[in-house]
C-alpha cells in the first residue's frame, strides 16, 4: 500500500523525539457497519519542544485531530496512513478520532463471519505493523507504552484483550442491539505489535496456576462456537503449564503478565502470535478431525514457542526488526529443548531435524539467501523476512551456540539478560555479552561467521582404512558455496555405526571435537573399526549439510531402516535427500529408499517429512518420461503399506492420505473411490470429515468427481474448514473452465479471503495433464507488478508464491521468470524476491530430473 513503509531510519528518528507513556484507546465496535469500527486513540507523550513528526493510522476516515488542544484540519494532517504532528511540546496529548476497516487478510483487525451459525468473530493480528490498521500509534517496537482499552461490543460476546477481561458495564442499545462496555486495566510497558484485541460469541474453558512468585494466573482457551465440541481444552492446558514450570526454572523470572489466554481464530495466517498473555492460534490447532501424531506435536511446539515469547520478545523485545531473527530463533530452540525435556514428546530433536533443519537448509541455498542478522532498512525488509533463515536457521545455530557455550552458561547468561533488561529494548549484543560473561568464551568471532555471513558448509568424511577395516586416517573436509564462501567453526560428533546381533544398526564408537578450516583430521578415531556407517554430526548438534563416504552410502540405500536410534536414522536419511537435491543421485532411487525403510519409522513428522520428500520426488524430480511409471509404483506400494499397517495407527492415515495424493492410475482412483464411498474400508480407519474431502480432492483431480460432487459436499460441511476444502477441490477440476474459473476467482478478482486464496492455489496446480496450466505461466508474470500494487501484502504474498508455475518445472517457466526480472529490475525486493526463489526451485528441479535420467 502506497506510503505505507516506514524506514529504520524514520524510526530511530522519531525515537530521538518521542517518548510515549501512555494511550487510552476507545474501541465501538457496535457501529451498525460491516465495513469499519470507530475508534477514539488518546495518547500522552513527551516530545522534542518544536520538533516534528508523525503517528501512524492506517484510516478509512479521520473525524478529528486534536493536539494539545488544538484541532488540526484531517485533510491537512492526515494522509490516510500517517497524522501528521507539526510541533511538539514537551509533554503532549494528543487525541485521534477516526474509522477503521475491518480486514479479511488476517493483517488489523479481521473480521470473520462463521458460515455455520453467521456470528461474527474477531481476531487483531498486529506484527509488524499493523496495530495502526486498528488505533493510532507510534508503530516501532521501541516505544514501549502503557495501553488502556476500553470496547464497546454486543452484550453477548467475549472480549479479549492483554490485560484480565474486565465486568462488562452495560450501556444502552446500540444499532444492532443491547450493547456494553469493558474498559481494560492498563498494560505494563510493551510494544504495539503484541498488543491485541478479540472479540465475538467465543466460548472458553479456564483454569489457573501459581507463578513462581505465588500469584494465581488464570488460563483461559477459547475457540468459535460452532468449534466447541472439537476442542481439547485440557491438552492445551496441561502443556501450558508444563511450559510455564519449565520456563519460570530457567529464566528465573516470575511470568510478567498477569493472566494467559490461548484463543483459537478463524482464517488465521501463521500458526500464532505472541500477543502478551493473549495468544492467538490457527483453528488447525483445533481437531475437528484426526490429524496426524506429527500436527499434535507441532501444537505442542507452538504452544511453547508463544509462551517463550512472553519473555523473551515481550518482557524484553528487540530495539528493531533487524533482531527479529533473535526474536523468533531463541523461540524456536528454547520450545524444543522444552518439548523435548518437559511433555511426552521427547523426540522432539527428531522433529527439530525433520522439519526446521531441513526448511533452513533449503532457504540457506536459494539465492535469496541472507545473513541471519539481516539488514532491515524498512518494513518491507521485515515482511519478507519471517523465513527459513529467520526462524529455522537461527533456531539451529542457537542449538549450536548453546552446545558452543555449555548448558549452564547459556541459562546464566539468559537470566542475567532478562534481569537487567526487563520491560526494556535490547539488540543482539547485550545477550552475547550475557553469554560471553558466563561462559568465558570469546564469541566475536563465532558471531561474525554464523551471523553475520550467509550459506551453509558441507562437511564430507575422508576416510582410509587398512585391509581389515580399521581406520588408518579420519579427516573432515569443509567447502562453502562459492557465492558464500566462509568456513566456519562446528562443535559436531562423529559416529561409527555397526550392524549389532538381530540386524539393528547401532552406534559402537563416538567422538565430540571442535572442527575450523577447510580439512580437520580426526586422530581419535584412527585404530577404531569403521564398522557399517560413519556419521558426520551425529547427535545434530551442527548446522551443515553432510555426506556419507561411499561405503557408508552403499549401506544407508540398503539399511537405513534398520538405524535403530530415529536421529541417526534421520541425519543419514537427510544427507540422501540433500544429495538427491543436489543433483547426486537420482530421484526415482531416493524413492526406492523411502519405501523400503518407513514401515521402520517411528518418529510421526521424520514419517510426515519423508512421505512429503517421496511426493516432491515423484512429482517434481522424477524424468518426465518415468514419471507415470515411477509414481504409479510408488502409489502402488504406498496402498500396500497402508494395508500392511497397524489398524488404525498413525501411518496407515499417513500412508492413505500420500496414496491418495499419488493415486493415478484407474485401479489406484477405484480404490481412492471406495474409501470414500465406504464402499471398502481399511480396519481402523475412519473416513472422517476432512479425510473424505482429501479423498474427493484426489477423485476431482483425478477426473472422477466434479463441481456438483464438490457443491454436494459443502452442502454437509457447511464451515469455514468445508469452504477452505471446498476451494481447493474446485480449483483442481481438470478442465480448461474449472481452471479459469479458480484462477479468475483469486487472481483477477480481489474479495477472496486469505484462507480461501490460499486453498485455491493449493488445489489449482495439482493437474495430471500440465497442458491445463501452462496458458496460465504468461498470464501470471504479465499480472505480477498489479497483484503486487493493489494487494495488502500478506495476501500479495500468498498469491504470487503460491501461483509461482513451478509444479510445472519447464524451460518455458525459466525464461519467463528469467525475462519478467529482466525487464522489472526497479521492481519492489520483496516481489523480486519471491520471483527469483521461485525461479531458483524451478531450475533445481531441471537439474534434479536431468540427474534422474540418467
Ligand atoms: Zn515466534
Amino acid at each position: 500500500m502506497p506510503g505505507a513503509n516506514l524506514t529504520r531510519t524514520e524510526a530511530a528518528e522519531r525515537r530521538a523525539l518521542v517518548d510515549v507513556e501512555r494511550y487510552d484507546i476507545d474501541i465501538d465496535l457496535t457501529t451498525g457497519s460491516d465495513e469499519t469500527f470507530r475508534v477514539v486513540t488518546r495518547v500522552e507523550f513527551t516530545g522534542e519542544p518544536g520538533a516534528t513528526t508523525f503517528i501512524d493510522a492506517i484510516t478509512e476516515r479521520v473525524h478529528s485531530i486534536v493536539l494539545n488542544g488544538d484541532p488540526l484540519d484531517p485533510e491537512t494532517h492526515s494522509t490516510g496512513v500517517r497524522v501528521i504532528l507539526p510541533v511538539l511540546r514537551e509533554r503532549n496529548v494528543l487525541v485521534v478520532d477516526a474509522d477503521f476497516r475491518y480486514m479479511n487478510t488476517g493483517e488489523g483487525l479481521h473480521r470473520a463471519v462463521d458460515p455455520a451459525d453467521g456470528e461474527v468473530y474477531l481476531y487483531s493480528q498486529f506484527e509488524v505493523p499493523d496495530a495502526r490498521r486498528m488505533y493510532a500509534c507510534f508503530e516501532q517496537p521501541d516505544l514501549k507504552a502503557s495501553f488502556a482499552l476500553s470496547v464497546t461490543a454486543p452484550s453477548r460476546w467475549r472480549v479479549v484483550s492483554n490485560q484480565p477481561t474486565p465486568e462488562p458495564v452495560p450501556l444502552d442499545d446500540g444499532p444492532t442491539g443491547p450493547r456494553s462496555q469493558w474498559r481494560f486495566a492498563p498494560t505494563p510497558r510493551i510494544s504495539t505489535y503484541i498488543t491485541a484485541l478479540v472479540a465475538g460469541p467465543y466460548v472458553s474453558w479456564e483454569d489457573e496456576l501459581v507463578s513462581a512468585d505465588g500469584r494465581t494466573i488464570p488460563l483461559g482457551v477459547f475457540c468459535r462456537a460452532s468449534l466447541a465440541e472439537y476442542m481439547d481444552a485440557d491438552n492445551v492446558i496441561t502443556t501450558t503449564k508444563q511450559g510455564f514450570e519449565y520456563f519460570e526454572r530457567h529464566f528465573g523470572v516470575p511470568y510478567p503478565f498477569d493472566k494467559y489466554d490461548q484463543l483459537f481464530v478463524p482464517e488465521y495466517n501463521m500458526g500464532a502470535m505472541e500477543n502478551a498473555g493473549c495468544v492467538t492460534f490457527t483453528e488447525n490447532y483445533v481437531f475437528r478431525s484426526r490429524v496426524p501424531d506429527a500436527v499434535r506435536e507441532r501444537r505442542v511446539v507452538t504452544i511453547l514457542h508463544e509462551l517463550a515469547h512472553m519473555w523473551f520478545g515481550n518482557l524484553v523485545t528487540m530495539q528493531w526488526w533487524n533482531d527479529l531473527w533473535l526474536n523468533e530463533s531463541f523461540a524456536e530452540f528454547i520450545s524444543t529443548l522444552a518439548t523435548a525435556e518437559a511433555t511426552e514428546w521427547s523426540g522432539n530433536w527428531v522433529t527439530f531435524l525433520a522439519s526446521e533443519k531441513t526448511w533452513a537448509y533449503r532457504q540457506d541455498q536459494l539465492p535469496s539467501t541472507h545473513p541471519i542478522v539481516a539488514e532491515i532498512r524498512d518494513l518491507d525488509d521485515v515482511l519478507v523476512n519471517f523465513d527459513g533463515i529467520t526462524y529455522a536457521k537461527g533456531g539451529s545455530v542457537l542449538k549450536q551456540l548453546f552446545h558452543w557455550v555449555g548448558r549452564e552458561p547459556f541459562f546464566a547468561g539468559l537470566r542475567e539478560y532478562f534481569d537487567k533488561h526487563a520491560w526494556g529494548n535490547t539488540r543482539l549484543d547485550d545477550l552475547m555479552r550475557e553469554f560471553e560473561a558466563a561462559s568465558g568464551r570469546d564469541l566475536a568471532d563465532w558471531t561474525a561467521k554464523w551471523l553475520e555471513t550467509a550459506g551453509v558448509n558441507l562437511l564430507r568424511p575422508v576416510v582410509e582404512t587398512d585391509a581389515d577395516g580399521v581406520i588408518t586416517s579420519f579427516a573432515i573436509k569443509q567447502s562453502a558455496p562459492a557465492e558464500h564462501p566462509t568456513i566456519r567453526p562446528h562443535r559436531l560428533a562423529v559416529g561409527v555405526y555397526a550392524e549389532r546381533e538381530g540386524g539393528a544398526v547401532e552406534r559402537v564408537h563416538r567422538v565430540e571435537l571442535d572442527v575450523d578450516g577447510e580439512r580437520t583430521e580426526v586422530p581419535e578415531l584412527v585404530g577404531v573399526h569403521r564398522g557399517d556407517l560413519l556419521l558426520v554430526n551425529d547427535d545434530d548438534l551442527a548446522y551443515a549439510k553432510i555426506r556419507l563416504d561411499d561405503d557408508s552410502l552403499a549401506f544407508a540405500q540398503r539399511r537405513a531402516g534398520d538405524i535403530a536410534d530415529p536421529l541417526a536414522r534421520g541425519l543419514v536419511l537427510a544427507s540422501i535427500w540433500d544429495a538427491t537435491r543436489d543433483a547426486e543421485l537420482r530421484a526415482r532411487d531416493y524413492a526406492e529408499l523411502v519405501l523400503a525403510c518407513i514401515d521402520r519409522e517411528t518418529e510421526p513428522t521424520a514419517r510426515r517429512q519423508l512421505l512429503g520428500q517421496l511426493t516432491t520426488a515423484v512429482k517434481r524430480y522424477t524424468a518426465p518420461d518415468a514419471r507415470d511409471a515411477v509414481g504409479a509404483r510408488v502409489a502402488d506400494e504406498l496402498w500396500a503399506l497402508a494395508q500392511r499397517a497397524e489398524a488404525g495407527s498413525d501411518a496407515q492415515f499417513a500412508y492413505v492420505r500420500a496414496f491418495a495424493q499419488l493415486a493415478v492410475t484407474d485401479e489406484q482412483l477405484d480404490a481412492v473411490e471406495a474409501l470414500f464411498a465406504e464402499t471398502a474400508r481399511l480396519d481402523g480407519l475412519e473416513v472422517d470429515t476432512d479425510l473424505g474431502w482429501e479423498l474427493l480432492f484426489a477423485l476431482v483431480a483425478g477426473g472422477r468427481a466434479g463441481g456438483d460432487d464438490v457443491d454436494a459436499r459443502l452442502d454437509e460441511d457447511r464451515t469455514s474448514d468445508g469452504q477452505r476444502s471446498a476451494a481447493q477441490a474446485r480449483a483442481a477440476i481438470p478442465t480448461a473452465e474449472g481452471k479459469r474459473a479458480a484462477w479468475r476467482s483469486v487472481w483477477v478478482e480481489p474479495g477472496a479471503t486469505n484462507d480461501v486464496a490460499r486453498a485455491t492455489s493449493a488445489g489449482f496446480w495439482n493437474v495430471h495433464d500440465e497442458s491445463l496450466v501452462t496458458p496460465f505461466v504468461d498470464e501470471y508474470f504479465a499480472g505480477l507488478g498489479e497483484i503486487w500494487s493493489t494487494r495488502s501484502f500478506q495476501m500479495a504474498e500468498f498469491l504470487i508464491a503460491g501461483f509461482f508455475p513451478g509444479a510445472v518445472p519447464s524451460d518455458e517457466v525459466v525464461a519467463a521468470a528469467r525475462g519478467w526480472l529482466d525487464a522489472n529490475v526497479d521492481a519492489a525486493p520483496a516481489l523480486r524476491r519471491l520471483v527469483v526463489e521461485g525461479l531458483d526451485d524451478v531450475e533445481r528441479a531441471l537439474r534434479v530430473r536431468a540427474r534422474d535420467a540418467q
